[in-house]
């Protein structure tokens, strides 16, 4: 995979949180928005390549902590990610993640990088490339219930990628809203702050929550939904923690990227083990229908798989390639003799 010395081998290219931000900065965050969706989309289109497993999830009372990895033969990759949404009550972030690629032929990794922005990213590339796919033609106003953490970047990858110009925002806490619309000022969306989700809904053609509750939560009722929107249900990804009513899932076309792990942590959990759903993967690549007429409810149950966290690695590789913006991590014991790793700690002495 690389020409690299193994000295240099051993020195590996470290993304931190200045740097992502950089990253962004330069790059210029809708374009990286658009540039993560690119890759994501390559990436679904080469599915059956994939290793792929549910992630692996340790649960506490107060949240998770999980293992997301996956392969295509060349690269490994992984993200280490956790979801706990009591933290902001602590002043901590209810998610946090870090990841890293490694070289499948030496198993020596290749990148080691920050992943809590870089997860707002690919999460809201993934949304909004899905949305554009499956939303009703000229869907331009989107209702954003939920406006912590990932709000802003779903609402601004919405707009660069799926033709959104409007988003209603509404949280319990008015706080986050106006939080939301304030960071979204000036970014070229009409941004409306609702009272409800009621009247975040109104007019909207596609639906985004993204609240953080461990339970199984009501963020939308079955009469809420009329015909032929997009929902966009990204807050529901545990087991026990959910966003829709079931009566809802019944109504709608169910697409899923992993089912596997999905029906484990998405809404699906809600229906039996066999209720039919489509894996988006097979939309991108034209093998399964998306949406099929104007008055269908299609629901993109997003839980965040692995293969996204991937994409969206390469994605940071390939960038970091031509900006510089990383350090050079003495990860990886780097002995003159191989086996002599006993010498190289003696002579360090
Ligand atoms: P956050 O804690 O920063 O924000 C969540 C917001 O939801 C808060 O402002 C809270 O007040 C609001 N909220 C809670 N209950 C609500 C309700 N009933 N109605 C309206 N608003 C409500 O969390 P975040 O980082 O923005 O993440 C949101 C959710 O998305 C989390 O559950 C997280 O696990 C999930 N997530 C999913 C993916 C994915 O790939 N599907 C990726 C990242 C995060």
């Amino acid at each position: 995979m690389t020409s690299l010395t193994p000295s240099e081998k051993a020195l590996v290219p470290f993304v931190s949180v200045d740097h992502m931000m950089k990253l962004i900065h330069h790059v210029g965050l809708e374009d990286m928005l658009r540039g993560l969706a690119v890759y994501i989309e390559e990436d679904f289109k080469r599915w059956p390549l994939f290793d792929k497993t549910p992630r692996v999830a340790s649960h506490s009372e107060k949240g998770v902590i999980e293992l997301m990895p996956t392969s295509d033969g060349d690269v490994y990759g992984f993200k280490y990610v956790n979801g706990h949404p009591s933290n902001t009550a602590d002043g901590l972030q209810t998610v946090t993640a870090f990841g890293l690629l490694a070289d499948v032929a030496s198993g020596y990794p290749v990148l080691l990088s920050e992943m809590t922005i870089l997860t707002a990213l690919r999460t809201a590339a993934t949304s909004a490339l899905v949305a554009r796919t499956l939303a009703p033609k000229g869907a331009h106003v989107m209702a954003m219930i939920g406006n912590g953490a990932q709000s802003e970047f779903q609402s601004l990858a919405m707009k660069a990628i799926a033709g959104v110009t409007e988003v209603r925002l509404f949280d319990i806490d008015p706080a986050a809203t106006a939080k939301c619309a304030a960071n979204l000022a000036g970014h070229g969306l009409t941004v409306v702050s609702c009272k409800s989700a009621e009247e975040a809904i109104m007019g909207a053609q596609i639906i985004t929550t993204c609240t953080a509750d461990k339970q199984y939560a009501t963020i939308l009722t079955d009469n809420m939904v009329g015909a032929g929107v997009h929902i966009n249900a990204i807050g529901g990804d545990c087991p026990g923690k959910t966003e829709l009513a079931p009566a809802i899932l019944h109504r709608a076309g169910i697409f899923v990227e992993y089912p596997e792990q999905t029906r484990i942590e998405g809404e699906i959990q809600q229906l039996s083990p066999d209720h039919p759903v489509t894996e988006i993967w097979e939309v991108l690549t034209g093998q399964a229908k998306g949406r099929v007429d104007d008055t269908q409810i299609t629901l993109f149950d997003s839980v965040g798989f692995a293969i996204e966290d991937f994409s969206a690695l390469r994605y940071v590789r390939a960038q970091i390639a031509e900006t510089q913006l990383f350090h050079p991590l003495d990860l990886l014991a780097d002995p003159d003799d191989p086996r002599d790793l006993f010498g190289m700690l003696q002579r360090a002495q």
